[in-house]
């Protein structure tokens, strides 16, 4: 019943044509080339299943997600259209949980001290929390209990990264910073070189590392972990700078006491990216749409590799596509927590064959993909 109505709300039959003709759309003048990997992963295709199962097992019950279950707005009205309620709305409260609801966790988990308050209401949970998450948080505990400070490569106001560096704070001495990028774990690494002055650094990661973070003693151990949507990479360069931060200061000999890692970007994120790669390297693109939430950080990032090699729109559902002369979007270059989409004019060659690549976020529906991609076709049309 819950699998056909999730079939119901988010298959298209025009992805499942694209994807039997080769993830090609001929139509007229344009080719639309779609990425062998896009959409929906795992995870998030579990924790939307949980909780449409959630609505129907508890149907006279009020039932409450903590924030929005992916970054998707329409998963999200979707849900409250069922009847779903989100704490994070400004007319809610955690307070107010009681032990006749049920509260959903999202695909991205919250922060031990969001969870403790919510158990101690006696609540009923439901846990969507996706198992590449919880594969990071393992690994921060061990930094944490081993007195190594997690360096987290993610956003530090990004829900899942949230949840991590409270994670990190599961001993006692637990300390944890966060690096947004590449250029951030550069002054991290001139800190611990020597290049960097206290007040600099201090100055700098105001508000991203732990209340009690001192990098005198912080910095001597420390284990790198990512948001599991990262750009790989920006993580892979982040821990090279690092490793090599680490020597500069006390020797290769000594690396394993000072420095550790593991891979923890997802598997879905890297296939994404891996198949945006692809589609780049072996077709020839006018131009990319890339499809997803704005504060989807994964769709971001497919975002950001496009642009590397070709004009790339990222768009958050269909009616960005105002028309053929104009379209909303959130520039690929755009950076930090404010979000400011802009429009663009003369954005589709008018005349000629026109070859567009598409992919979407890892919270996006294939009915959301079929619609852009028909709208596309029918713009250039
Ligand atoms: S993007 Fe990765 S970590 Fe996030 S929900 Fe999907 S599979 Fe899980």
């Amino acid at each position: 019943m819950v699998a056909g109505e999730l079939a119901r709300d988010y298959h298209s039959d025009l992805i499942e044509t694209i994807r039997n003709n080769d993830f090609t759309l001929q139509d007229g003048r344009v080719s639309i080339h779609l990425a062998e990997e896009f959409g929906f992963c795992y995870g998030v295709d579990r924790a939307v299943d949980y909780a449409y199962q959630t609505r129907k097992k508890f149907p006279e019950r009020t039932v409450y997600l903590t924030g929005e279950i992916i970054h998707n707005p329409h998963v999200n009205e979707r849900l409250r259209s069922v009847g779903i309620r989100f704490l994070s709305d400004p007319t809610e409260s955690t307070n107010q949980v009681t032990s006749d609801d049920v509260v959903i966790l999202p695909a991205f988990g919250v922060t031990i001290r969001e969870l403790e308050r919510l158990t101690s209401s006696g609540c009923t949970l439901v846990d969507t929390t996706c198992g590449s998450v919880l594969n990071v948080w393992k690994n921060v505990r061990q930094y944490a209990r081993d007195g190594y400070t997690a360096v987290i490569h993610g956003k530090v106001k990004h829900e899942e990264t949230q949840a991590t560096a409270s994670q990190a704070r599961v001993t006692d001495n637990g300390r944890y910073i966060i690096v947004l990028n590449r250029a951030e774990a550069a002054l991290l690494c001139d800190y611990i070189t020597g290049n960097k002055s206290l007040d600099t650094f201090q100055s700098h990661f105001v508000g991203a590392c732990s209340p009690d973070f001192d990098p005198r003693h912080d910095l001597i151990r420390v284990g790198l972990a990512n948001q599991t949507t990262m750009l790989m990479s920006e993580s892979l360069e982040i821990g090279q700078l690092i490793r090599g931060a680490m020597i500069t200061r006390y020797g290769k000999q000594a690396l394993g006491e000072h420095f550790q890692a593991f891979d923890t970007i997802c598997s879905a994120t890297q296939d994404r990216q891996d198949a945006i790669q692809g589609l780049l390297d072996n077709a020839s693109l006018d131009l990319a749409v890339i499809i997803g939430g704005y504060n989807s950080s994964n769709t971001r990032n497919l975002a950001k590799i496009c642009a590397r090699k070709v004009t790339t729109y990222h768009i958050a559902e269909p009616a960005c596509l105002t028309s053929a002369i104009e379209l909303r979007h959130l520039p690929p270059t755009a950076t930090g927590g404010t979000i400011v989409e802009h429009v663009e004019r003369n954005w589709l060659p008018d005349t000629g064959p026109l070859s567009i690549g598409v992919s979407a976020g890892a919270s996006t529906p294939d009915n959301i993909v079929g619609e852009v991609i028909s709208r596309l076709a029918e713009l250039a049309k």
